[in-house]
């Protein structure tokens, strides 16, 4: 019997965030501590912790002991209390077992803490050396992992997803367990490679566009048995972190030649098309006359800096005003986080009309300032239902406390928690058929693309100002390691 030890600690951290990411923040999204609560979370999820269980515990040989499952919304960094009980915790569970065979995590790989650039990094090292350097230790990453040195050093692989939207967490975590219980049986020896480019990713879709024959270059050399695993990680700049970009990882079995030269290959190919991996953004005015002018619905509009996927406050009203200001009608907007509003809609109850101040309140001197008005309570909600698209499919989401507020023509859902509307069971959960509606306004960068594009007929990048805002340009970054693509030519 051969002992694995698994857990999940995920966060994206955006250093432009204000606040902290501390124990509470977790909880809003997932903070479960101890085996019977991970399992009962994550069995029969198609995320990395659900892939762990799934390929693991079907495993006769295997004794798979989760020790604790934490992801916090992208946002401001993570407090070093939490990151301190996670290590714990971690490192406890190896010392209470008699032998462990190997460590499997569900990581992010663009986390800051109050005191450290690089938590994953510390993470792995901290294991690392209580393990020595023969047990493996395998960590799946989200592509926009900022990947560094001490990762690479620390770690046996490290596998990112591909696809942006997420959509192959599951798949991802089938992998690395795979990769693991290979190096904990001996049936494969695991060797790492990476390169690192001096570059910067605009948040690159992964279905269009010239990064589709990239992936498809690193998926042969996975599937024709060149590689264990190969990962090309985009990196997230709002970390702004001395190690930050874009960077290829690779495994081979035994043979690490072979995994710079596929690393080197792979890299080279994404640096030539370097121009074409940048995208086009419309202003409010541009998107909302579009989508006025559509002879069909949905358009989606997509406030994409705006987007509590990246970070960024969730309560900017810019492309609501628009909306407003323009006349547009048979609109709903997902979502604007204001727990203030919420209340005073709750206390109003359905039907009422109330005086609010919506949004504009977390980064007032970024995105404007509230809209004041008056709506009309029209739904009442818990704010949670399962998704049911693509990304985090199956997983228990939870908005918090939800309004579903009137506008004139326009419906807005009001949110309490930060949780990023991927998916469209926010619309089904309160009775909104998003299908007949003519425009749906959302905050989301990229992810929205995987469940909106079952029904959109047309989808519209706007750009607001906002804490994620898409492009590197738009930032003060002041950490991380120059020359950097696009900053410098
Ligand atoms: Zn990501």
């Amino acid at each position: 019997m051969r002992t694995i030890i698994c857990g999940q600690f995920k966060q994206e951290t955006n250093r432009y965030t204000p606040g902290l990411s501390d124990e509470n923040v977790y909880r809003e999204r997932e903070c479960f501590w101890g085996e019977e609560a991970v399992r009962e979370h994550f069995i029969g999820t198609k995320v990395e912790l659900g892939a762990f269980f799934d390929q693991l515990d079907a495993c006769e040989e295997c004794r798979l002991v989760p020790v604790m499952a934490l992801n916090a919304s992208p946002g401001p960094v993570t407090a070093q209390t939490v990151w301190d009980l996670v290590a714990n915790r971690l490192l406890e569970a190896i010392d209470t077992q008699q032998r462990v065979d190997g460590v499997l995590l569900a990581l992010h790989g663009a986390m800051v803490t109050e005191e450290m650039e690089d938590g994953e990094g510390e993470l792995l090292l901290r294991l690392r050396q209580r393990l020595g350097p023969d047990v493996p230790i395998v960590a799946t990453l989200d592509l926009h992992a900022n990947v560094t040195e001490r990762m690479m050093e620390n770690a046996t692989a490290l596998i990112s997803c591909d696809y942006y939207p997420h959509t192959d967490f599951y798949e991802t975590g089938l992998r690395a367990a795979r990769i693991l219980w290979q190096a904990a049986t001996g049936a494969a020896k695991p060797v790492m490679a990476w390169k690192k480019l001096p570059m910067l990713f605009p948040f690159v879709i992964t279905d269009m566009g010239p990064i589709v024959p990239l992936l498809k270059k690193a998926q042969a050399l996975r599937e024709n048995g060149t590689l264990m695993s190969a990962s090309i990680c985009h990196g997230f700049f709002h970390s702004d972190i001395y190690e930050m970009g874009a960077a290829v990882l690779t495994v081979a079995d035994g043979e690490r030649v072979t995994a710079q030269k596929g690393a080197e290959e792979l890299a080279q190919s994404i640096w030539s098309v370097r121009e074409a991996l940048m995208r086009k953004f419309y202003s409010p005015k541009e998107a909302v006359k579009l989508a006025m002018e559509a002879e069909t619905g949905p358009v989606v509009l997509a406030d994409v800096a705006d987007n509590p996927g990246s970070g960024a406050t969730m309560d900017s009203v810019v492309l609501l005003r628009q909306l407003l200001d323009m006349g547009a009608v048979d609109v709903v907007f997902a979502a604007i986080c204001d727990p203030q509003v919420v209340q005073q809609a709750k206390r109003a109850g359905v039907g009422a009309a109330v005086q609010v101040q919506l949004g504009g309140k977390q980064a007032p001197e970024i995105t404007g300032g509230p809209l004041c008005c008056t709506v009309v309570v029209e739904k009442l909600t818990d704010g949670r239902f399962r998704n049911q698209g693509p990304v985090f499919r199956g997983v228990l989401v939870n908005f918090g406390e939800c309004a579903l507020l009137r506008i004139g023509g326009i419906q807005v859902i009001v949110c309490t928690n930060h949780a990023q509307p991927c998916d469209l069971g926010i619309y089904y959960h309160c009775g909104i058929n998003p299908a007949e509606k003519k425009i749906l306004a959302v905050k989301s960068a990229v992810h929205f693309r995987a469940h909106y594009k079952t029904i959109a007929k047309q989808i519209i990048d706007v750009e607001t100002p906002a804490l994620g805002c898409m492009r590197p340009q738009m930032l003060p970054l002041a950490h991380c390691k120059r020359p950097i693509y696009p900053l410098d030519a």
